[in-house]
């Protein structure tokens, strides 16, 4: 069987190195710490650094086709590898999404709906970009933001001075507040011949910045439920998109805005491993070796729940409840606000 180069050794890589055992092919993963939490499962880990132009090549070398768990990864790095191996998805979708400024104007170049927004360098930026977007507005960082990271809620135009200061000098993105009925999210895969398949939108509801869970199904009406499938296939086609991505979208009375999306496995995803025969992350495992895609349609409805810090360690009352499918990512250390594993449970479809 062909080995599949993961950058990155996370949860997700580790879930991604579970799914290519399942399918007989073997995972290399690369990550800058030791000890990563798909190291239990890979076939190989190298532990070097994005900039360790060497360990790259090796890595490369010893890998049939590369892709990542974590779209932050050195645009560089993706240079030395590409020269090697393919990179999927490639170093467009990375580059795009790894600044929010570049996202946004992606997204709405496509003709979709975002909240509105402006780059914000300095103070007078940002009190000019107030004056048009209004408040509440969020503030975040273009680069590196994650579960709620480098965002400040600014709810008036007083406030411009110290939500600045926030963001430490860093390049900002003022958007304005989208007053949504809810969050869904919708995981969508493209294989090599183009061929697009998304699973069932799921609901998403966040706590302290983080995705506490996801429900399937999302309350969305039929129409809604397919603008959202349609929206996420034209983001992949013109991306020319291989493997998973996971499309962040609100809900409004006036339709879909979308809010962000990762160019990877995503966590409102990973019901799917319990209510479809074909995960997500099977899915891009099927998408990057070049293989067909799976039947993505779901067989039961499903909550998914993250369990962050201390929660995991309740793992024994979710493992005496059989509907329950319990994940847990042999983290060692429960950090507050760290995911350690999810549970999803699931019932018959209504
Ligand atoms: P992730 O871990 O999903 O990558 P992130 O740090 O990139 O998170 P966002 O997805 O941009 O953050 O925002 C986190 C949450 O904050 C959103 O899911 C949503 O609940 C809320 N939020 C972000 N931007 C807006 C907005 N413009 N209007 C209303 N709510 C927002
Ligand atoms: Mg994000
Ligand atoms: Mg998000």
């Amino acid at each position: 069987g062909a080995t599949i180069g993961i950058l990155g050794g996370g949860q997700l890589g580790r879930m991604l190195s579970i799914a290519a055992a399942r399918l007989g092919l073997r995972c290399h993963v690369y990550d800058p710490l030791a000890n990563p939490p798909a190291g239990d499962v890979a076939h190989a880990v190298t532990t070097a650094g994005y900039d360790d132009t060497e360990a790259l090549r090796l890595f490369a070398d010893s890998v049939d086709v590369v892709t990542f768990e974590f779209e932050n990864i050195p645009l560089e790095a993706v240079a030395v590898l590409e020269a090697l191996r393919p990179v999927r998805p490639g170093a467009r979708a990375l580059e795009m999404s790894q600044d929010r400024l570049t996202e946004k104007d992606f997204l709405a170049g496509l003709g979709l709906a975002t909240a509105p927004y402006r780059a914000v360098d300095t103070l007078e930026e940002l009190e000019a970009a107030l004056a048009e977007i209004g408040t509440p507005a969020i503030l975040k960082t273009r680069r590196m933001g994650y579960d709620g990271k480098g965002q400040v809620r600014i709810m008036a135009p007083e406030e411009a001075p110290q939500a600045f200061a926030a963001l430490a000098g860093a390049p900002g993105l003022l958007e304005g507040f989208v007053a949504f009925e809810r969050e869904v999210s919708v995981i969508a895969a493209r294989a090599l011949d183009g061929s697009v398949t998304c699973y069932d939108p799921g609901e998403n509801v966040h706590r302290d910045g983080i995705l506490h869970t996801t429900t399937l199904p999302a309350s969305l009406g039929r129409g809604r439920g397919t603008d959202a499938v349609l929206l996420a296939g034209r983001i992949l086609n013109a991306l020319d998109y291989v493997g998973v991505m996971g499309v962040e979208l609100f809900v409004t009375a006036s339709g879909l805005v979308v809010n962000e999306i990762a160019p990877r496995v995503h966590n409102s995803g990973h019901w799917t491993i319990e209510a479809c025969v074909i995960d997500q992350f099977a899915q891009h495992i099927r998408a990057v070796a070049g293989w067909p895609l799976g039947d993505g349609s779901r067989h039961s409805d499903a909550v998914m729940t993250n369990l962050i810090g201390d929660e995991a360690g309740d793992w024994a009352r979710y493992a005496a409840d059989p509907a329950t499918g319990l994940h847990l990512y042999g983290k060692a250390e429960a950090r507050p606000g760290r995911k350690m594993g999810h549970v999803t449970r699931i019932s018959p479809r209504r």
